[in-house]
């Protein structure tokens, strides 16, 4: 144990499972506001940059990754029977994410394929957000997070707020933004049916919204409509596009406290 870790500062782990630990990265790119955060805590665990284990109980942990097989499931349970706080974070945990893809398929042929003849020597179950495992207290969307949210969900954990993850579609942000719209370009976007909060993040950089913040859960159904119709979409179109984030069935994922 180091000795910055016997401060009265909340005690703080990151934790990864299935994922691409982009959203990691994502933490790592914070800069200054990165600074601010650590003098806030103590970082008792993190993979990625340390290689001390911390042996209490945490105050905060910080969950990257879906779970993809059993030994990643009573893992998860034993880090949230040590935690005061849990934080899933991008959407592998938030939603089960890319990794859910995998659901669209029977799990043995998806084995088969990946380890070959000894497949059954290698344990898989279905993905699952980290919600669907365990309780979940806060949670940050989208592929990678959105650097902003992720702050203001850490301070909000930090102080004991409560955080909503935003409920409305992504066009809101977009139209605030004055971007010209995707369908006006002749390209379907999942804008109307994915829930804001990374400030139509890829719109703004010339792409689509691929969904991966999960269905708002009000779709503005008219309005959603009208553009499938104006733009005379197949709705199993706007389904398949979907498909790439929002596989693990039960997609709605705890805002706050
Ligand atoms: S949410 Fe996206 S960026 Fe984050 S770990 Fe998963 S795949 Fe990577
Ligand atoms: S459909 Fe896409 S591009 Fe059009 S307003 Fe909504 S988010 Fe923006
Ligand atoms: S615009 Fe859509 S795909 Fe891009 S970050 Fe926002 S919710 Fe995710």
């Amino acid at each position: 144990m180091t000795k910055k870790n016997v401060s009265n500062k909340p005690k703080a782990a990151f934790f990864d499972f299935a994922c691409c630990e982009g959203c990691q990265l994502q933490v790592a790119n914070l800069g200054e506001a990165l600074l601010d955060i650590l003098g806030a805590i103590d970082v008792v665990e993190f993979r990625e940059v340390m290689s001390e284990k911390w042996d209490k109980d945490y105050d905060v942990a910080i969950v990257e990754g879906s779970i993809t097989d059993h030994h990643a499931e009573e893992r998860i349970k034993k880090i949230r029977a040590r935690s005061r706080v849990l934080i899933a974070y991008g959407a592998c945990a938030a939603i089960g994410g890319v990794n859910g893809m995998k659901n669209s398929f029977d799990l043995d042929e998806i084995r088969r394929s990946v380890y070959g003849k000894d497949y059954k020597l290698f344990d898989s179950t279905p993905t699952r957000a980290i919600h669907q495992v365990v309780k979940v207290d806060y949670t940050v969307n989208g592929c990678p997070v959105y650097p902003p949210e992720l702050l203001e969900v850490i301070k909000c954990a930090l102080r004991g707020l409560a955080y909503t993850v935003p409920d409305k579609p992504v066009c809101s942000e977009c139209k605030l933004n004055e971007n010209v719209c995707m369908y006006e370009r002749g390209v379907a976007c999942l804008g109307p049916w994915t829930k804001a909060g990374c400030n139509s993040w890829c719109v703004n950089n010339g792409n689509i919204c691929y969904g991966c913040r999960g269905l708002v859960s009000r779709p503005a159904s008219g309005a959603a409509e009208e553009v499938i119709m104006k733009y005379n979409l197949k709705p199993e179109l706007i389904k398949n596009k979907f498909d790439m984030y929002n596989k693990c069935g039960e997609a709605e994922a705890k805002g706050g406290k």
